[in-house]
């Protein structure tokens, strides 16, 4: 072998060593990425009794297996396992909130960059409200499909995302994007899917504050052209979302295969029994209700406006009692963006009051959630082979459904992002 075959080997040999060199510390990155959780209670499947001091286990971003008993790193020959103690903590899965609009704020007619700003500021704090999980329904422009991006990514802390952006609704009512014929109403819902949308969202009915959203509002759209919009969106698999208050809209809506009524305030008998027999889910949104009360007390409202908000206050606790009472699937969804972002949790505390048990609450709030997604086999319980999405109370909020304010723990996709 001559000169230059010598210095050709050393240079492969090098290589093979460094090779080597890279392959021993990636082991050890893999290594390193093992953490115990020892769960003193956990709610492992919210609906399902909690267990008594548990170990689970995540490798990575995903739960790889669930102990009995607290079980060392020695215990399972990982001596390198980090272990984090949550032996006097409730721990349950991430929650998940149906409903939000996180470059938004009501009241607030905010710029591009405004809202991009807003936006982070408002994913961070939903997710230290222990929300991992949010769809996004309803924003202006693509800057939702960026944040959501940027979070998927690790750039930014925030919940993970599925988001509608613009809502499709008929001219530029509220914001929207127009749906004008079904020609438009394809090229509107094309356009929105190939910009990022994973939902659509469609205005069936107008907005709760203003007055053609009463009981005996009409429809929006015209069969063709929801049609049209369902029918591009099953096209590429994604669901159909519709905002809708008057009685008449989500019996029209229900008819064309949307996948859950947001708000549905006057639904009566007839619109829920046919959601529970098509599956569709309610995402109410009560939690709106807090500042049409504020508004009220506060006495910034009257007149014909008191009088419109106040047959809300009325009539959607009872047609929410009534669909919980039928059976009718339930998410929880809390509107943030038109109430404060970061109080997520007002969602199961109002249905608590409605008399829901802290158990089912909890269940629409993660479970239903996943469902409602088609994320069930990746997010909604604490189970192997799902994401680590996994929060930690101080106290029970089976005991006392207000005790979903105190997270003290936040984990999403095995990253720890709060820990008190
Ligand atoms: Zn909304």
């Amino acid at each position: 072998m001559g000169r230059i075959g010598l210095f050709w080997l050393a240079v492969m040999g090098m290589t093979l060593c460094s090779g080597l060199a890279n392959a021993e510390s990636k082991k050890q990155e893999v290594v390193k990425n093992i953490t115990l959780l020892h769960a003193g209670t956990l709610l492992a499947v919210p609906g399902k009794s909690p267990l008594t001091e548990q170990t689970i286990v995540i490798e990575g971003t995903r739960i790889k297996e669930i102990h009995p008993g607290y079980v060392s790193g020695e215990d399972l020959m990982i001596p390198y396992a980090k272990t984090i103690d949550l032996k006097d903590k409730f721990v349950m899965p991430g929650l998940m909130d149906m409903h939000v609009h996180l470059t938004l704020m009501k009241g607030k007619d905010l710029k591009a960059d405004e809202m991009a700003l807003e936006g982070v500021i408002n994913a961070k704090k939903t997710l230290m409200a222990g929300f991992t999980t949010v769809r996004d329904i309803g924003a202006m422009g693509n800057t939702i499909f960026k944040l959501r991006n940027k979070i998927r990514d690790g750039h930014i802390e925030g919940p993970r995302i599925f988001a509608s952006g613009q809502i499709v609704a008929v001219g530029s009512i509220d914001g929207g994007l127009e749906c004008n014929g079904p020609e438009s109403c394809r090229r509107t819902t094309r356009e929105l899917i190939s910009n990022g949308a994973d939902w659509i969202k469609i205005y069936s009915s107008c907005s709760g504050s203003k007055f053609c959203s009463h009981e005996d509002g009409a429809p929006m759209f015209f069969d063709d052209e929801i049609k049209a919009v369902v029918a591009v969106a099953n096209k590429y698999g994604i669901k159909v979302a519709a905002h809708s208050h008057p009685r008449d809209s989500a019996l029209f809506a229900l008819k064309y295969g949307v996948s859950s009524i947001e708000h549905g305030s006057f639904m009566n008998d007839k619109a829920l029994k046919a959601m529970k027999k098509q599956g569709v889910y309610y995402v109410p949104t009560v939690s709106v209700h807090d500042m049409l009360e504020d508004l009220k007390r506060d006495g910034k409202v009257k007149g014909r406006v008191l009088a419109h908000n106040d047959t809300f206050l009325k009539i959607h606790p009872e047609t929410i009692k009534n669909a919980y009472k039928r059976g009718v699937k339930m998410a929880t969804g809390s509107d943030a963006g038109v109430v404060p972002h970061g109080k997520n949790y007002r969602e199961l505390e109002r249905f608590v009051d409605l008399g829901i048990t802290p158990m089912d609450a909890l269940k629409m709030a993660t479970v239903n959630g996943a469902d409602l997604l088609d994320k069930i086999q990746e997010l909604g319980t604490v189970k192997a082979g799902k994401y680590a999405d996994i929060i930690a109370l101080s106290a029970d909020p089976l005991k006392d459904i207000h005790n979903i304010e105190k997270v003290i723990f936040v984990m999403k996709g095995g990253k720890i992002y709060k820990k008190e």
